[in-house]
């Protein structure tokens, strides 16, 4: 590989640009700068090609047709549960169950453990979640009266694992909690969290939406009992994710859903259902979907994950180092284990507004609450602006954003 004009490292991004169609167009007059990675990502020609592909050759039912489009498009899902199942190094390929995302696939265990849980049960959430991993174990509790207790966070936004292990001592059935922070980009200490909960026999979640871009977990290494993500996060499309559990809890949980797909036998008497992981995937999924998320995979391992952290983890030293030259900045989260995020504040300036002006600069960052609402009320403030880089991501389009957040800052003070 060349050596790359804007890094020192052995990485050729403006080749890995040429990848990304959308990173050619321009937003207000200016070339587009897409810093709303955490948000979603950009998809590459190879995943769009496999999305075509689909749709003009072989589009149809899976499962069902003995013709041969429906086994072509069978073949084709049932290869992209395998590309998933080795990524995230599963033991079994029915371990993998295509869900919608990162929410569904949540949802879909809170609602499995309604039957397992009783009021006299707790269960623990960490202070770092996204709503996603919030709400669904809320309507769980107010179902099964169990009580929610919650890791609490420290000023740097990282986990209080002190206060984690006193929690453990009331012996929780679940505990869920993120790989890695969306709003504050926070790596939490999920390999000891994870061996820390199984010791007191308790169950545990990891939500790796925000991960599975930077990392490669490996699910049998790390213990996990169950592990979500989504496909739009990592170079695929939306409404496509998955569900990694352990065999033995797809066995115990039972489905979510009722409809097509998940049945062995349905009479007007009794209904048994399919083996795994057809018992939870109910209806017509999203096959092109599935195709295209198992082509993303292989698109990010093409590139690798150890190249994509150590370049991610310039740019994110790149900046964080411009923009503390700003007047006011504030930057929230750890100064370190943390991945490509930037949650900021500029005193005396709303995020809102400065997301409206450097928009019209033609760089997309997020502003708000970043589905965190209580992360933003621990800081006492109403939301940050966001800043998220990617692998194909620059060195020179962060340098446009810091002279953009300037001028902003001038405009607004
Ligand atoms: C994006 C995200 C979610 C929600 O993912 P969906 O694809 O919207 O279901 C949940 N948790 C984290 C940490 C996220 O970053």
């Amino acid at each position: 590989m060349k050596k790359s004009q804007d890094s020192n490292t052995l990485f050729d991004v403006e080749s890995i640009r040429k990848d990304f169609p959308i990173l050619s167009r321009s937003v207000n007059g200016k070339p587009l700068i897409y810093f709303d990675n955490a948000a979603t990502s950009q998809t590459p020609q190879q995943v769009i090609d496999v999305i075509v592909d689909y749709y003009s050759n072989y589009n149809s039912n899976i499962h069902r047709g003995v013709h041969t489009l429906s086994q072509e498009a069978t073949d084709k899902y049932e290869d992209a549960r395998q590309i998933t199942q080795k990524h995230f190094n599963a033991l079994h390929s029915h371990e993998i169950v295509f869900t919608s995302g990162t929410t569904h696939s949540i949802n879909l265990v809170a609602n499995g453990f309604a039957s397992l849980l009783t009021k006299s049960d707790t269960v623990l959430v960490s202070a770092l979640e996204h709503h996603s991993n919030i709400v669904p174990w809320q309507m769980l509790c107010e179902k099964t009266k169990a009580t929610l207790k919650v890791i609490p966070m420290t000023q740097d936004g990282a986990l209080d694992m002190d206060a984690y292990d006193t929690l453990l001592l009331l012996n929780p059935k679940l505990v869920f909690v993120n790989h890695i922070s969306n709003a504050l980009g926070t790596i939490n200490p999920i390999e000891e969290m994870i061996q820390k909960a199984h010791k007191v026999g308790a169950a545990i979640l990891i939500d790796g939406a925000q991960a599975c871009p930077h990392i490669k977990p490996d699910v049998q290494a790390l213990d996990v009992d169950f592990y979500v993500t989504s496909g739009h996060k990592m170079c695929g499309p939306t409404g496509v994710g998955i569900l990694y559990a352990k065999e033995s809890w797809l066995h115990k949980l039972p489905p979510y859903q009722g409809g097509g797909e998940m049945i062995s036998e349905v009479t007007f008497e009794e209904t048994t259902y399919a083996g795994l992981p057809h018992k939870f995937e109910a209806g017509t999924p999203n096959i092109c979907g599935g195709i295209a998320f198992g082509a993303a995979i292989n698109y990010m391992n093409s590139i690798g994950f150890d190249t994509i952290a150590s370049y991610e983890h310039e740019l994110l030293e790149y900046a964080t180092r411009k923009m503390n030259t700003i007047e006011g900045m504030k930057i929230y989260g750890p100064k370190e284990n943390k991945t490509s995020v930037i949650s900021f504040n500029i005193k005396g300036i709303h995020a809102y507004d400065l997301g409206t002006i450097i928009d019209k600069l033609g760089i997309a960052i997020r502003t708000g609450q970043h589905c965190a609402q209580p992360i933003m009320d621990f800081f006492g403030i109403s939301g940050t602006a966001r800043a998220s880089f990617s692998f194909y991501n620059t060195k020179q389009e962060i340098d446009v954003f810091v002279e953009g957040i300037k001028r902003a800052a001038m405009m607004l003070h």
